[in-house]
Parts: C-alpha cells; sequence; structure tokens
C-alpha cells in the first residue's frame, strides 16, 4: 500500500467515526450538508509542488516510452477500479461537494466511463485489411486544475486522453474539493501497478493554481472554472517562456433559451417541464445550467404561471424534500454503504448551495434583480435554523421587463431570468449578448424556419432546438466547449480525443497489414 492510499484510509476512518481530520491548520474542508469542517489538509507550496512536478516528469519518461495499447491496458484498469469505488466515492463527493446520492453515483458512473469511451474514440477502426493507428508523442507534463462542481469527473475528462496519449499529470483540484481527489488518486495509484507518480496532487487555492500555470516544466494546461479563472490563466501562460501548447479551458457560461409562440400548447407545456431538469439540476451549479428564458412577449404570463405551478410541485415533492435529509444523514453515517437502498433515488440532483459564497451571490443576484425592474417569485433560504452553517435555498424566478445587466453574469446557483422579446431576430441577439453566454443556447418552436434561423445564428458552442433536456445536457457524440468567453477547445466528446495532449508536429500516420505474420519477441 503506498503512503498516500495509507494517508487516505486514515482520513476516511476518521471521517466515518465523525471525527475532523487534521492533519495541519491548512486548509479546511467543509460539508455543503451541515457547513461543518470536517477535515484539514496540509498545504502546498512552490518547493512541494517543484517536488511532485520533478516526480510526474520521471514517470512520464516511463509511460511516454510505452505503447499504445499498454497504456490503453492502465486506463481500462483505472476505470475498473472506478467502478469497484463507485459507492464511497459517490458518498464523499456527497460529503463534500454536497450532491444527493443519486447525482453522486452517476458522477463516479461517468468517471469510470469517460475513461473506456477515450480508448475508444481514439482508436481508428479497421481499413482494407490494415490496422490503422495515429501516433503522435505526447506533450509531457499537463497541469490540471478543476472547478468543484464536478469534483471527479470533470478530473477524468482530462485524465482520460493525457494518460492515454502518454502524459504525466500534476492536478490541481478546487480547494472546496479536495477530499475527492485524494481518494481518487489512491484508487489512481492502485490502478497504475508499477507506473509510479503519475498523477501528482497539488492541494490549494488560487495561489497554488497560478503557481502550477507558471511552472516552467508544466507543458500545458487544461483547467475549469469560471471565465475569470480562464481569463488570470490566459495572462499567466502570456509571460511564460515555454508556452508552445495550446491550452484547454473549459470555462463558466450563461444559458439561455428562446421560447417561441410557435409552438402547441402542448408542445409548450413539454418544452418548460423539459427545460426544469437544466434549471434545477445541481441546485443550479453546472455550466450548462438553463439561466434566462428569451420569451416571446404574448407567452410571457402563461410561461410564468406554467413554471410556478411547477416549483410549486417540485418545492411540495420528494424530489425536493428527500434528499435535503438523505445529505445530512449520509454526513452522520458516512461509510456505511447499504444506506444506498433506503435512497428514495427519485431525485435529480437538488441538494444544498456549496458554501456561504455562493448563497451571497445568489442573494446579491436576486437583490440586483428587483433593482432592474424585475419581480422574484420564490428563492427563499431553507432549514437555516436547523442548519446555520449550511445554505439551502428555494429555487427562484426572476421575471424581468427586459434583459438588464444582471443577466449578463452567471449567477451560479438556482435562479431562472425571464425576460420578454418582440421579434426573432431581436430573440437571437438577446441571447447572443452577453459575452459569457458561449456554452449551450437553445430554442422551443415547431417552426421549421425558426429552428434554421437560430441554429445559424446562435454564437455558443453548443445550440439545441427543442432539447428534451434545456440546455443542461451537451448533445451526446458531440464535441463539447465554449465560445466566446465560455472556454478554448473542446475535450469531451472531441472527435480526436487525443489530439490536444499531443505535439502535432510530430504526427505519425502508421498502417500495418493485419494479414502479414509478424514475429513478436
Ligand atoms: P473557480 O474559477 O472559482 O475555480 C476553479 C479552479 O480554478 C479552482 O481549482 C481554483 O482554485 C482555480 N483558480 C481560480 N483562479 C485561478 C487562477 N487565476 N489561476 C489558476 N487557478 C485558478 O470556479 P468554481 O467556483 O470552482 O466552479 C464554477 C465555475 O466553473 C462556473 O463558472 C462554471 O460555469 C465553470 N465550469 C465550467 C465547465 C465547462 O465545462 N465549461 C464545467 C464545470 C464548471
Amino acid at each position: 500500500m503506498s503512503e498516500e492510499s495509507k494517508r487516505v484510509g486514515e482520513i476516511f476512518k476518521a471521517l466515518a467515526s465523525g471525527v475532523t481530520w487534521m492533519e495541519t491548520q491548512g486548509l479546511p474542508v467543509h460539508c455543503p450538508a451541515d457547513g461543518e469542517i470536517i477535515a484539514h489538509l496540509a498545504l502546498d507550496d512552490k518547493q512541494s509542488l517543484a517536488d511532485k512536478v520533478n516526480r510526474a516528469a520521471a514517470a512520464q519518461r516511463v509511460l511516454g516510452s510505452q505503447k499504445r495499447e499498454e497504456r490503453a491496458a492502465l486506463v481500462e484498469k483505472l476505470s475498473a477500479e472506478i467502478k469497484g469505488s463507485r459507492e464511497w466515492l459517490g458518498e464523499l463527493i456527497t460529503l463534500e461537494a454536497g450532491k444527493t446520492p443519486k447525482e453522486a453515483l452517476a458522477e463516479a458512473d461517468g468517471a469510470s466511463d469517460i475513461l473506456l469511451k477515450t480508448i475508444k474514440d481514439a482508436s481508428l477502426a479497421e481499413f482494407g485489411g490494415m490496422l490503422r493507428c495515429k501516433e503522435r508523442p505526447p506533450v509531457g507534463i499537463v497541469g490540471l486544475i478543476t472547478s468543484f462542481n464536478f469534483p471527479l469527473v470533470v478530473a477524468n475528462w482530462t485524465i482520460a486522453p493525457a494518460l492515454l496519449a502518454g502524459n504525466g499529470v500534476v492536478w490541481k483540484p478546487s480547494e472546496k474539493t479536495p477530499l475527492v481527489a485524494l481518494a481518487y488518486k489512491a484508487v489512481f495509484d492502485g490502478a497504475m501497478g508499477g507506473v509510479k507518480d503519475l498523477l501528482q496532487l497539488v492541494i490549494g487555492g488560487r495561489e497554488v493554481g497560478e503557481a502550477l500555470v507558471s511552472h516552467e516544466a508544466i507543458d500545458m494546461i487544461s483547467a475549469t472554472g469560471s471565465v475569470q479563472m480562464g481569463q488570470g490563466i490566459k495572462a499567466a501562460l502570456a509571460r511564460k517562456k515555454n508556452n508552445n501548447v495550446k491550452p484547454i479551458l473549459e470555462l463558466g457560461g450563461n444559458n439561455g433559451i428562446i421560447i417561441s409562440e410557435k409552438m402547441s400548447a402542448d408542445h409548450l407545456e413539454w418544452a418548460l417541464h423539459s427545460l426544469l431538469n437544466s434549471f434545477l439540476g445541481t441546485t443550479g451549479q453546472r455550466c450548462t445550467n438553463t439561466r434566462r428564458l428569451i420569451v416571446q412577449r404574448g407567452m410571457m404570463d402563461k410561461v410564468v404561471a406554467i413554471l410556478q405551478k411547477h416549483i410549486e410541485a417540485f418545492l411540495a415533492s420528494a424530489e425536493m424534500q428527500n434528499p435535503l435529509f438523505e445529505i445530512v444523514r449520509l454526513r452522520q453515517g458516512f461509510g456505511e454503504t447499504s444506506r444506498h437502498s433506503a435512497f428514495s433515488a427519485t431525485a435529480d440532483g437538488y441538494g444544498p448551495l456549496i458554501d456561504a459564497d455562493a448563497y451571497q451571490r445568489f442573494e446579491r443576484a436576486k437583490k440586483r434583480a428587483l433593482e432592474e425592474g424585475g419581480k422574484i417569485l420564490f428563492g427563499e433560504r431553507l432549514l437555516a435554523a436547523e442548519h446555520p452553517n449550511a445554505y439551502y435555498v428555494e429555487p427562484a424566478l426572476a421575471v424581468m421587463p427586459a434583459q438588464t445587466a444582471v443577466m449578463h453574469e452567471e449567477t451560479f446557483a438556482p435562479l431562472l431570468f425571464i425576460a420578454p422579446y418582440n421579434t426573432l431576430d431581436e430573440a437571437i441577439a438577446l441571447l447572443n449578448a452577453p459575452a459569457n453566454a458561449g456554452l449551450t443556447n437553445g430554442i422551443y418552436t415547431q417552426s421549421q424556419a425558426e429552428a434554421d434561423r437560430f441554429a445559424s445564428a446562435n454564437q455558443a458552442g453548443h445550440g439545441l432546438i427543442n432539447s428534451a433536456k434545456g440546455t443542461g445536457t451537451p448533445a451526446f457524440g458531440m464535441g463539447f466547449g465554449g465560445n466566446k468567453e465560455s472556454g478554448t477547445g473542446e475535450i469531451l466528446n472531441a472527435a480526436d480525443p487525443l489530439k490536444p495532449f499531443t505535439r502535432d508536429d510530430h504526427y505519425r500516420r502508421i498502417a500495418q497489414n493485419k494479414d502479414i505474420a509478424m514475429d513478436w519477441e
């Protein structure tokens, strides 16, 4: 057992017995379900970062000299180990990120699946009796920075192709979810067997992230976070000498949907129900949540009334009630995996906000909406007496007279703005107006002409027409990545997943006749 695994084992034993794991007075880790500190972790500094980069570089030289098939076997093993650890990884995601157990398990499964999918997507099919492969050398060491809201799966979007391409990875997880990263590293090290040190973790906040980006031995950066984080990273890279490889930046969005009048009453009902999950999912803390509805003026009252009806039903439902209590219960019994059978498993992801900052942003955005002439429906704080340091809120609707300034910002909370339009051209202009509206936009209409007009004018990375899930889920099989302020490049579902993690200038295409007997010595 590695030192890292032993350490993780000790941390979990402490958490399971309800004790705070205290390594130092370093980084405090909170449980969003009750706001309590559950661990303190030692912070990395420039010296420990440099040591870890060196260790990853030594390991990368071993991996880089392996054949793709050998690396694929490691990636497959990692996928199986994550699958085998899904329950406790899921519990940890709930404990540390506040996700409902159902959503947390889905994230653990997604992290396992993406590894296998990357192997499949990176391989070329047989062609005319020839085995084909594309070979490009790895870039070297990938610096990975991740956000709190998908503490496991987003890391694997990068780790899967980076590893398969032969790179080492130095990962700085969100300072809000370092325990999931520590657990992942223990699983990862177990799967890698003899190839040690390929993944290094650095613990800390923005300063540690900045030090990672600026480190001269880091060959490329893959980072997921806010637009501000992306801008900081771009500026730091511009100052760097070794800055040959384009970064991948998956950043914040401000996703909007046009609600046209050109649909039947049934279609409208279906549309508003379909987008609900992408408004409520992960308590509004997904990059793809629907944040703005641009509604044909004559339909405003009807749309608001239908949404109100849905929110009232949601607030009264088991979907809303159970996760709150189940998450708190999980906190009190961490480590007893058999409890999973007791979960109602009907909720799709509505728990507490991550922390007090997130709650303050929610409150500020509601206040600004009022100041800018809007009306707020719902949005009250819940369970404040029982859990004064945890932040459960009702979802909120902000009915606006027009698309005002507050609608140009990403609140990252369950707040849906609703503003009117007169003509489709005006609606499209409003949809595209925020600089951060570069991830996913959509339209609900039964007019093909409107759908075509939207498709040709939409400026976001994804355009979804009559989606069954609002803007909430990137269309399967299409590369996911942001335009405008929302990002550069794509990793999830990319057509050529290894490309960003390899050096283009040494591209080799190899085709070998599979019918010729070869010597294997
Ligand atoms: P955040 O920007 O606060 O932090 C993200 C990570 O970046 C953290 O690890 C943080 O320590 C680090 N960081 C912050 N500033 C940095 C800097 N200047 N240099 C280096 N590292 C820095 O984001 P968050 O609150 O954790 O996550 C929410 C944001 O992430 C939202 O804006 C959301 O839309 C976005 N997001 C985007 C995607 C996507 O695929 N586009 C996916 C998930 C989340």
